[in-house]
């Protein structure tokens, strides 16, 4: 095996180690500019997860660089966050939930119901009163009838 001695570089018979230098910082002037092109951010997503507060399932969810606050949907039940990116680049997760009072005249209780719960038929039990509240159509009375008597 033939090992190049010292004095063989400087007479110019091996790779001089200026060539090899230059050969690097042509190598890392390609990558800078791979890794600051549009096309690579595209691809390279932040992933953010957190447990579903309703179900527990873990909840993953891709990041666009540019996305700023986007909505998560829990793939066990109907709950949904909204995410809110902070200028630390950490992530909030905000529950969509609506505070709805319990329909019961004799019952101060109120109950935290999922924005994707609030629907037709859909229902929910009471914790003060352990009633039943159910999302029904109402028929409200808008206006009173003319007296033409007069
Ligand atoms: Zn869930
Ligand atoms: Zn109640």
């Amino acid at each position: 095996m033939h090992t190049q001695t010292l004095e063989q570089t400087e007479q110019g018979k091996g790779p001089k180690p200026e060539s090899i230098r230059t050969r690097c910082n042509e190598l890392i002037k390609i990558l800078e500019q791979v890794l600051s092109s549009s096309v690579f951010n595209v691809n390279f997503r932040t992933i953010v997860s957190i447990p579903c507060e309703q179900c527990g399932t873990k909840i993953v969810r891709r990041v666009h660089h540019d996305q700023e606050a986007f909505i998560a949907n829990c793939i066990e039940c109907s709950a949904s966050y909204n995410i809110t990116e902070t200028d630390n680049h950490q992530f909030n997760w905000k529950p969509l939930v609506r505070e709805i009072n319990c329909i019961n005249e004799s019952c101060n209780g109120s109950a935290q119901i999922w924005e994707n719960d609030i629907k037709l038929g859909s229902q929910w039990e009471c914790a003060d009163c352990g009633g039943k509240n159910k999302f029904l159509l109402g028929i409200a009375y808008v206006s009173q009838p003319q007296n033409n008597s007069g």
